[in-house]
Protein backbone atom coordinates (compact mmCIF):
# COMPACT_ATOMS: atom_id res chain seq x y z
CA UNK A 1 0.00 0.00 0.00
CA UNK A 2 1.07 3.42 -0.82
CA UNK A 3 2.43 5.79 2.18
CA UNK A 4 3.64 8.43 -0.17
CA UNK A 5 1.25 11.07 1.97
CA UNK A 6 2.70 10.08 5.48
CA UNK A 7 4.83 13.12 6.60
CA UNK A 8 7.71 11.34 9.08
CA UNK A 9 8.77 14.62 10.06
CA UNK A 10 5.17 15.93 11.04
CA UNK A 11 3.53 14.96 14.45
CA UNK A 12 1.25 11.57 15.08
CA UNK A 13 -1.19 13.63 16.09
CA UNK A 14 -1.51 17.69 16.08
CA UNK A 15 -4.82 19.34 17.31
CA UNK A 16 -5.26 22.91 16.38
CA UNK A 17 -7.83 25.13 17.89
CA UNK A 18 -10.33 22.35 18.10
CA UNK A 19 -13.70 23.66 19.20
CA UNK A 20 -16.80 20.67 19.20
CA UNK A 21 -20.10 22.03 20.26
CA UNK A 22 -23.27 20.03 20.37
CA UNK A 23 -26.29 22.07 19.52
CA UNK A 24 -25.37 25.17 22.16
CA UNK A 25 -23.15 22.70 24.32
CA UNK A 26 -19.41 24.02 23.84
CA UNK A 27 -17.89 20.53 24.71
CA UNK A 28 -14.75 21.49 23.54
CA UNK A 29 -13.47 25.06 23.82
CA UNK A 30 -9.85 25.12 21.85
CA UNK A 31 -7.78 22.62 22.44
CA UNK A 32 -4.24 22.58 21.30
CA UNK A 33 -2.09 19.40 21.87
CA UNK A 34 0.76 17.96 19.82
CA UNK A 35 1.46 13.66 20.46
CA UNK A 36 4.75 12.68 18.78
CA UNK A 37 5.40 9.24 17.29
CA UNK A 38 6.14 7.42 20.85
CA UNK A 39 4.71 9.55 23.46
CA UNK A 40 2.52 8.50 25.25
CA UNK A 41 0.00 11.04 26.75
CA UNK A 42 -2.69 10.32 29.66
CA UNK A 43 -5.29 12.40 29.93
CA UNK A 44 -7.64 12.78 32.75
CA UNK A 45 -9.79 15.20 34.15
CA UNK A 46 -13.67 14.88 35.72
CA UNK A 47 -16.68 13.44 34.02
CA UNK A 48 -18.03 15.48 31.44
CA UNK A 49 -14.77 17.42 30.96
CA UNK A 50 -14.60 16.52 26.99
CA UNK A 51 -12.23 13.79 27.34
CA UNK A 52 -14.31 11.34 25.09
CA UNK A 53 -15.19 14.44 22.72
CA UNK A 54 -11.56 15.08 22.49
CA UNK A 55 -10.54 11.35 21.57
CA UNK A 56 -13.19 10.74 19.48
CA UNK A 57 -12.55 13.69 17.32
CA UNK A 58 -9.05 12.32 16.58
CA UNK A 59 -10.26 10.44 13.95
CA UNK A 60 -13.40 11.92 12.83
CA UNK A 61 -15.95 9.66 15.15
CA UNK A 62 -16.87 13.07 16.05
CA UNK A 63 -16.49 16.07 13.35
CA UNK A 64 -14.96 19.44 14.85
CA UNK A 65 -17.26 22.40 14.86
CA UNK A 66 -13.60 24.85 14.40
CA UNK A 67 -10.18 24.36 14.13
CA UNK A 68 -7.99 21.34 12.45
CA UNK A 69 -6.35 17.85 13.62
CA UNK A 70 -3.68 16.47 11.75
CA UNK A 71 -2.79 12.82 11.54
CA UNK A 72 0.80 12.21 10.53
CA UNK A 73 0.76 15.44 9.12
CA UNK A 74 -2.45 14.57 7.31
CA UNK A 75 -5.26 17.38 7.78
CA UNK A 76 -8.57 15.12 8.44
CA UNK A 77 -10.68 17.68 8.94
CA UNK A 78 -10.23 18.61 5.26
CA UNK A 79 -13.37 17.79 3.41
CA UNK A 80 -11.20 16.08 0.59
CA UNK A 81 -9.64 13.71 3.16
CA UNK A 82 -8.60 10.40 2.73
CA UNK A 83 -10.30 9.55 6.66
CA UNK A 84 -10.70 5.79 5.50
CA UNK A 85 -7.45 5.48 5.22
CA UNK A 86 -6.54 7.18 8.15
CA UNK A 87 -8.86 5.46 10.38
CA UNK A 88 -6.75 2.07 9.37
CA UNK A 89 -3.65 3.87 10.79
CA UNK A 90 -5.32 4.87 14.55
CA UNK A 91 -6.52 1.58 16.65
CA UNK A 92 -9.09 2.91 19.29
CA UNK A 93 -10.18 1.02 22.52
CA UNK A 94 -13.45 2.16 24.77
CA UNK A 95 -14.23 1.20 28.23
CA UNK A 96 -17.00 -1.10 26.69
CA UNK A 97 -15.34 -4.17 24.61
CA UNK A 98 -17.32 -4.48 21.78
CA UNK A 99 -16.71 -7.68 20.83
CA UNK A 100 -19.29 -9.25 18.54
CA UNK A 101 -20.61 -11.97 20.81
CA UNK A 102 -21.57 -14.17 18.07
CA UNK A 103 -17.98 -14.78 17.13
CA UNK A 104 -15.30 -16.21 18.47
CA UNK A 105 -12.29 -14.12 19.35
CA UNK A 106 -10.68 -15.54 15.83
CA UNK A 107 -13.53 -13.91 14.49
CA UNK A 108 -13.29 -11.04 15.95
CA UNK A 109 -9.96 -10.72 15.07
CA UNK A 110 -10.18 -11.43 11.72
CA UNK A 111 -12.77 -9.94 10.77
CA UNK A 112 -11.68 -6.49 9.64
CA UNK A 113 -8.58 -7.67 8.39
CA UNK A 114 -10.24 -8.90 5.62
CA UNK A 115 -12.99 -6.98 5.15
CA UNK A 116 -11.06 -3.58 5.56
CA UNK A 117 -7.38 -4.79 4.64
CA UNK A 118 -8.26 -7.20 2.10
CA UNK A 119 -6.03 -10.10 3.85
CA UNK A 120 -6.25 -13.62 2.61
CA UNK A 121 -8.29 -15.93 5.34
CA UNK A 122 -4.53 -17.60 6.04
CA UNK A 123 -3.12 -14.12 6.58
CA UNK A 124 -5.54 -12.70 8.95
CA UNK A 125 -5.41 -15.89 10.98
CA UNK A 126 -1.71 -15.31 11.12
CA UNK A 127 -1.60 -12.02 12.42
CA UNK A 128 -4.49 -12.55 14.81
CA UNK A 129 -2.61 -15.72 16.37
CA UNK A 130 0.30 -13.38 17.05
CA UNK A 131 -1.60 -10.22 18.24
CA UNK A 132 -3.76 -12.89 20.99
CA UNK A 133 0.50 -14.30 21.78
CA UNK A 134 1.19 -10.54 22.71
CA UNK A 135 -1.45 -9.68 24.88
CA UNK A 136 -1.34 -13.17 26.72
CA UNK A 137 -4.24 -15.11 25.03
CA UNK A 138 -3.02 -17.46 22.68
CA UNK A 139 -5.23 -20.50 24.18
CA UNK A 140 -8.47 -18.65 23.95
CA UNK A 141 -8.90 -18.30 20.10
CA UNK A 142 -11.74 -20.36 19.76
CA UNK A 143 -13.69 -19.07 23.02
CA UNK A 144 -16.83 -16.86 22.49
CA UNK A 145 -16.37 -13.36 24.47
CA UNK A 146 -19.18 -14.65 27.28
CA UNK A 147 -16.30 -17.17 27.82
CA UNK A 148 -13.91 -14.64 28.45
CA UNK A 149 -13.66 -12.28 32.04
CA UNK A 150 -14.00 -8.51 31.47
CA UNK A 151 -10.05 -8.62 31.73
CA UNK A 152 -9.74 -11.08 28.64
CA UNK A 153 -12.38 -9.45 26.85
CA UNK A 154 -10.69 -6.04 26.75
CA UNK A 155 -7.41 -8.01 25.69
CA UNK A 156 -9.08 -9.43 23.02
CA UNK A 157 -10.46 -5.71 22.13
CA UNK A 158 -6.83 -4.43 22.17
CA UNK A 159 -5.22 -7.42 20.05
CA UNK A 160 -8.10 -6.74 17.43
CA UNK A 161 -6.99 -3.22 17.33
CA UNK A 162 -3.38 -4.00 16.94
CA UNK A 163 -4.28 -6.87 13.95
CA UNK A 164 -4.82 -3.56 11.66
CA UNK A 165 -0.93 -2.44 12.25
CA UNK A 166 -1.87 0.70 13.30
CA UNK A 167 0.53 3.90 13.93
CA UNK A 168 -1.37 4.84 17.28
CA UNK A 169 -4.08 3.90 19.67
CA UNK A 170 -6.61 5.77 20.98
CA UNK A 171 -7.69 4.50 24.94
CA UNK A 172 -11.45 5.80 26.23
CA UNK A 173 -11.11 4.62 30.00
CA UNK A 174 -9.82 1.09 28.89
CA UNK A 175 -10.23 0.11 32.68
CA UNK A 176 -13.36 1.49 33.90
CA UNK A 177 -15.70 -1.33 33.32
CA UNK A 178 -13.41 -3.90 34.73
CA UNK A 179 -13.56 -5.40 38.31
CA UNK A 180 -10.59 -4.39 40.35
CA UNK A 181 -8.74 -7.91 39.89
CA UNK A 182 -8.85 -7.26 36.65
CA UNK A 183 -7.61 -3.94 35.80
CA UNK A 184 -3.69 -4.86 36.01
CA UNK A 185 -3.76 -7.30 33.27
CA UNK A 186 -5.19 -4.79 30.67
CA UNK A 187 -2.51 -2.44 32.23
CA UNK A 188 0.15 -4.59 31.84
CA UNK A 189 -0.50 -5.32 28.05
CA UNK A 190 -1.20 -1.30 27.51
CA UNK A 191 2.72 -1.01 29.41
CA UNK A 192 4.24 -3.35 27.15
CA UNK A 193 2.70 -1.86 24.21
CA UNK A 194 4.29 1.55 25.17
CA UNK A 195 7.63 0.13 26.21
CA UNK A 196 6.99 -0.87 22.64
CA UNK A 197 7.47 2.48 21.27
CA UNK A 198 3.37 2.78 20.51
CA UNK A 199 1.70 6.13 20.15
CA UNK A 200 -0.82 6.33 22.87
CA UNK A 201 -3.29 8.46 24.07
CA UNK A 202 -4.98 7.05 26.92
CA UNK A 203 -7.49 8.60 28.74
CA UNK A 204 -7.45 7.18 32.74
CA UNK A 205 -8.71 7.40 36.31
CA UNK A 206 -5.57 5.42 36.78
CA UNK A 207 -3.35 7.39 38.04
CA UNK A 208 -0.32 5.24 38.73
CA UNK A 209 -0.14 4.07 35.57
CA UNK A 210 -0.32 7.71 34.09
CA UNK A 211 2.57 8.63 36.69
CA UNK A 212 4.60 5.42 35.16
CA UNK A 213 3.68 5.24 31.72
CA UNK A 214 3.20 8.36 30.94
CA UNK A 215 5.30 10.28 28.75
CA UNK A 216 3.16 13.72 29.52
CA UNK A 217 -0.24 14.48 31.54
CA UNK A 218 -2.71 16.32 30.44
CA UNK A 219 -5.59 17.46 32.59
CA UNK A 220 -8.21 18.75 31.29
CA UNK A 221 -11.91 20.44 32.80
CA UNK A 222 -14.40 22.25 31.40
CA UNK A 223 -13.74 21.62 27.61
CA UNK A 224 -9.94 23.55 27.73
CA UNK A 225 -6.51 21.74 28.67
CA UNK A 226 -6.11 23.20 32.36
CA UNK A 227 -2.66 21.87 33.20
CA UNK A 228 0.02 19.88 31.32
CA UNK A 229 3.43 18.57 31.60
CA UNK A 230 5.72 15.83 33.62
CA UNK A 231 3.25 13.47 35.09
CA UNK A 232 5.13 13.21 38.31
CA UNK A 233 5.58 16.49 38.25
CA UNK A 234 1.67 17.16 37.53
CA UNK A 235 0.46 14.97 39.99
CA UNK A 236 2.64 15.84 42.82
CA UNK A 237 3.03 19.91 42.20
CA UNK A 238 0.08 20.58 40.28
CA UNK A 239 -0.04 24.49 39.26
CA UNK A 240 -3.62 24.88 39.11
CA UNK A 241 -6.31 25.38 41.67
CA UNK A 242 -8.54 23.40 39.61
CA UNK A 243 -6.02 20.61 38.72
CA UNK A 244 -5.31 20.56 42.34
CA UNK A 245 -9.03 20.26 43.45
CA UNK A 246 -9.53 17.51 41.26
CA UNK A 247 -6.66 15.57 42.25
CA UNK A 248 -7.47 15.93 46.03
CA UNK A 249 -10.72 14.00 45.20
CA UNK A 250 -9.33 11.07 43.36
CA UNK A 251 -5.66 10.60 44.64
P1 LIG B 1 -15.85 12.94 29.42
O1 LIG B 1 -15.37 11.86 28.54
O2 LIG B 1 -14.75 13.85 29.92
O3 LIG B 1 -16.69 12.45 30.56
P2 LIG B 1 -17.50 13.67 27.15
O4 LIG B 1 -16.56 14.08 26.08
O5 LIG B 1 -18.07 12.32 27.08
O6 LIG B 1 -16.78 13.91 28.57
O7 LIG B 1 -18.71 14.68 27.23
C1 LIG B 1 -18.54 16.06 27.38
C2 LIG B 1 -19.89 16.73 27.26
O8 LIG B 1 -20.38 16.54 25.93
C3 LIG B 1 -20.94 16.19 28.19
O9 LIG B 1 -21.68 17.29 28.66
C4 LIG B 1 -21.78 15.32 27.31
O10 LIG B 1 -23.10 15.28 27.76
C5 LIG B 1 -21.68 16.01 25.97
N1 LIG B 1 -21.81 15.07 24.84
C6 LIG B 1 -20.92 14.09 24.53
N2 LIG B 1 -21.31 13.43 23.43
C7 LIG B 1 -22.47 14.00 23.03
C8 LIG B 1 -23.38 13.77 21.94
N3 LIG B 1 -23.15 12.81 21.03
N4 LIG B 1 -24.47 14.56 21.86
C9 LIG B 1 -24.70 15.54 22.77
N5 LIG B 1 -23.89 15.81 23.80
C10 LIG B 1 -22.79 15.06 23.94
MG1 LIG C 1 -15.53 9.81 28.64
Amino acid sequence: MSTDLIDLAAPAIDVQDLVKSFGDNEVLRGINLTVKRGEVVCVIGPSGSGKSTLLRSMNLLEAPTGGRVLIEGIDITDPDADIDRVRTRIGMVFQSFNLFPHMNVLGNLTIAQRRVKRRSRAESVRVAEAMLERVGLSEKAEAYPSELSGGQQQRVAIARALCMNPDMMLFDEPTSALDPELVGEVLTVMRSLAEEGMTMVVVTHEMGFAREVGSRLIFMDGGVVVEEGEPHRVLSEPQHPRTQDFLSRVL
